[in-house]
């Protein structure tokens, strides 16, 4: 029998791996997990730094979910929400989001993955206009480097070079406008709050430009995540939202990353401030356990897709494993833990223990900005910290800082040369110790090579 490994190569179609490279580099077998710990083939253990992709909120071994989905599992394997059928997991679960959600009489509406939920909300958008006989107002507006998902439309909202080089992305109908990042994209002698101000402005401008009629919906993550974890300043959404709120245009809060406690509040829209017609949830929703995510829409919106859909005569949109009772029951079990834990009240306590980390690798020689809110962050490497340049990207500066990280025992992320920090919300204040000390060696090793190779 061929390793586990070797059949990897042979076979594994892998996303967001250099496939050329990965005949030779190989996988990383991961064979199980305990808390906020992974192991690998060779028994060597590892600190989740990213919960696995931001998902796994209640770390690994969580035996609670294990056996709601196993009760679930030998009741009701199967069914689906077509034609009126329904099933007490998903009900409950859409009664519980929509009393959560800051969003007004909700109604929710399931799928597997955060792609899903935004592509769907899309869609959503666009059947309302033409609900409403406004069939021009389309145009969908995101912000570059924000992340959702891999949809031929939400790989479209997403603005990131590598979702849409070479797949003929973007779509028609989808723009982009400035991100929140101050630090990198703030003027000379601009303040936050200005800049806040300009961003609301630029946006302005691109609805003018484009013409208000035509603009339905703008999307944003409260704390961008996949782009490298850009903590907005503290007026921005207030700013956005007022222009949205004066061209009609429907505001999606993405909170696939940042739902369920990861900002220190229930949601990233509390922490913000965002007023949002629809959101978006996965991830957290089950801690990763099983796929399952929920668009919840506010009823002013949901009203004209009840009216059209009536006058089609159906509803024509829905996914088959949208809301599997199983996934359902695995999300209401992880709902319960958070309230039983107190998991908000976790992050308040242990969120600025890694957030005064994070502040304190600032003084590191690589570390341009350490950023972050709650259990969420990120360290951003620069070549040159008074001017805060770059490295050369093809330095891959940050794959190989997450590279050495991980000989250390800690999984991380780069994103370019920003590395995001954002572990399981049960993470302990002795953990997050030992996850910096473990990266703060991968830094140190670097800057030796690196100013070896005369770079730095
Ligand atoms: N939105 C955000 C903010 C995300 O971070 C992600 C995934 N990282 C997605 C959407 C897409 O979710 P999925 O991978 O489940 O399709």
């Amino acid at each position: 029998m061929t390793s586990v490994s070797e059949a990897d190569i042979a076979h594994l179609f892998h996303p967001y791996t250099n496939l050329a490279r990965h005949p030779e580099t190989g996988p990383m077998v991961i064979t199980h997990g305990e808390g906020v710990r992974v192991f690998d083939e060779a028994g060597k253990d590892y600190i989740e730094g990213l919960a696995g992709l931001w998902c796994t909120a209640l770390g690994w071994g969580e035996e609670r979910l294990v056996a709601a989905a196993a009760e679930q599992m030998r009741k009701l394997p199967f069914y689906h929400l077509f034609t009126a059928k329904t099933h007490e997991p998903a009900t409950r679960l859409a009664e519980q989001l929509a009393g959560l959600a800051p969003v007004a009489d909700a109604k929710v509406l399931f799928a597997c993955s955060g792609s899903e939920s935004n592509d769907t909300a899309i869609k959503l958008i666009w059947y309302r206009n033409n609900a409403l006989g406004k069939p021009d107002k389309k145009k969908i507006i995101a912000r570059e480097r924000a992340y959702h998902g891999v949809t031929i439309a939400t790989a479209s909202l997403t603005g990131l070079p590598v979702n849409q080089r070479g797949f003929d992305l973007p779509i028609d109908r989808i723009l982009h406008t400035g991100n929140p990042h101050y630090w990198r994209c703030g003027q000379a002698g601009e303040t936050e709050e200005q800049f806040a101000s300009r961003r609301a402005e630029e946006l302005e401008q691109l609805i003018l430009a484009e013409g208000p009629d035509t603009v339905a919906a703008f999307f944003a993550e409260p704390v961008m995540g996949a782009g490298g974890v850009i903590v907005p300043p503290a007026t921005y959404f207030a700013k956005i939202q007022a222009v949205l709120k004066k061209y009609d245009v429907l505001l999606v809060a993405d909170e696939v990353i940042t739902g369920f406690g990861r900002t220190g509040q229930m949601f990233g829209s509390q922490t913000f401030g965002l007023q949002p017609d629809l959101m978006t949830v996965a991830k957290g929703l089950s801690s990763g356990y099983l796929p399952i995510s929920a668009l919840i829409v506010a009823g002013h919106v949901y009203e004209p897709i009840k009216a059209q859909a009536g006058e089609i005569g159906s509803f024509g949109h829905g996914f088959t494993y949208g809301g599997h009772p199983v996934s359902a029951a695995v999300a209401l079990e992880t709902l319960k833990i958070y309230a039983e834990r107190d998991i908000l009240g976790h992050v308040g306590r242990i969120g600025p223990v890694l957030q005064r980390g994070l502040r304190a690798l600032q003084q590191h020689p690589l570390v341009g900005e350490a950023r972050g809110i709650g259990l969420i962050g990120a360290v951003e490497l620069v070549a040159d910290k008074d001017r805060r340049t770059a490295f050369d990207p093809k330095l891959a500066i940050g794959a190989r800082v997450v590279a050495k990280a991980q000989a250390h025992g800690v999984i991380l992320r780069a994103m370019g040369d920003a590395i995001a920090f954002a572990p399981p919300l049960i993470i302990s204040e002795a953990d997050i110790d030992e996850m910096l000390g473990r990266f703060r060696l991968a830094l140190d090793e670097a800057h030796g090579e690196l100013a070896a190779a005369g770079v730095v």
